[in-house]
């Protein structure tokens, strides 16, 4: 393999139902600054059915250039034709580096294709840089059961692939850009595709939580005392139009779902303004939480590790700031 000839940072830009992940848009943005350490592009490889019209939105999030693959196969994910589209594209344009989201759909289409073209695959990333000095990406993801942050290098093959978790890295907006849009005619051989989708069954919207999506989050931590108490979150959260997060500690215990967990081994978040109430800001917390724009600690302990991190503290019983601070605010919306 000649490294030499690989050439570019590439996102894959995730669609479902012709509407664009929001991971696509983050790791356009870490694309655009690793592509100017490099000195090159930025490229979206867009696959499904139909879906040229989102070659636009991926231009306003900083693409060059747009590789759209188009094909009635491949109007739903499936790891079979997917897989050979993408890897077909990087065959034919040999890129340096691949953003993937380590979204489902993501972590299961990035090492597939990773086998298929014999490289290497960095997955579930949570933070990734150049090093210059050996001229590799510097994947960082968490470790033997996130007891350690391993740094991971693809020295030897290309392009160097990786999974990055949603939530990691903001999106930013390039107004008025345009990107050069390319069709590339794959062709999925009929042996390739050995399933076949009968039916989607979307889970029930009740329930479901967006965290990283989330302008506003309050989370709670052990601190809450018990489930009951997480309807303070709950309120606090609806009169911002946030949603709930909680520490690993909550979660243990039952309090509330692991979907709402924050931080390591739960969803790496970037609201405006995160709440943390009763949570002590243990590093595998912050580790999740630490990009939001305005932290805002509520803790009845003024050494608690959470005030550190924190833009605005207050040192009080929740179960007395909390319902003062959502009355407060319901005066304010009046
Ligand atoms: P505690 O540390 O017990 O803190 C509770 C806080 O509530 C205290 O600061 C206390 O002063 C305050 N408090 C109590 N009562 C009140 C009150 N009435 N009013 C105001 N304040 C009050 N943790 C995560 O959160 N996310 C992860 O993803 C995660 N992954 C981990 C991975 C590994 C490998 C390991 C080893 C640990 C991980 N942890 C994670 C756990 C982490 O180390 C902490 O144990 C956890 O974050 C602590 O949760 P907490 O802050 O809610 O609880």
């Amino acid at each position: 393999m000649n490294l030499a000839e690989y050439k570019g940072v590439y996102v894959f830009a995730q669609q479902v139902d012709n509407v664009l992940d929001g991971v696509a848009f983050e790791l356009l943005g870490k694309g655009k600054d690793l592509a100017k350490d490099l000195g090159t592009d930025v490229t979206a490889v867009l696959i499904g059915s139909g879906v040229k019209g989102l070659a636009d939105q991926l231009a306003e999030y900083g693409a060059d250039r747009v590789i759209v693959v188009d094909d009635p196969e491949l109007k739903d994910y499936r790891t079979e034709p997917y897989a050979h589209a993408l890897a077909s594209v990087i065959n034919e344009y040999k890129p340096e580096i691949m953003l993937v989201g380590a979204t489902a759909i993501g972590r299961d289409l990035g090492p597939r294709v990773c086998a298929r073209i014999h490289t290497g695959l960095t997955a579930d990333c949570t933070s990734l840089d150049y090093d210059a000095e050996s001229g590799n990406v510097a994947w960082t993801r968490p470790a033997f059961g996130g007891n350690l942050m391993a740094v991971i290098m693809c020295p030897n093959t290309r392009p160097q692939i990786g999974t990055v978790r949603p939530g990691v890295f903001k999106k930013t907006p390039v107004e008025g850009k345009e990107a050069e849009v390319i069709t590339e005619e794959v062709t999925v051989p009929a042996e390739k595709i050995r399933t076949k989708l009968l039916e989607s069954i979307r889970e029930a919207a009740a329930g479901v939580v967006n965290l990283e999506d989330a302008e506003v989050i309050v989370a709670g931590g052990r601190g809450m005392g018990g489930p009951e108490n997480f309807k303070l979150c709950e309120e606090l959260a609806e009169v911002l139009g946030g949603a709930v997060g909680a520490s690993r500690a909550a979660v243990d215990a039952g309090w509330i779902g692991h979907a709402h967990q924050v931080g390591q081994t739960g969803k790496t978040v970037g609201p405006k303004l995160y709440i943390a109430c009763g949570i002590s800001g243990a590093i595998q917390h912050l580790a999740g939480m630490s990009g939001s724009d305005c932290i805002v600690a509520i803790n009845k302990d003024p050494e608690a590790p959470i005030f550190k991190a924190a833009d605005y503290g207050i040192v009080g019983n929740l179960f007395d700031v909390l319902p003062t601070l959502t009355a407060e605010i319901k005066k304010l919306k009046a």
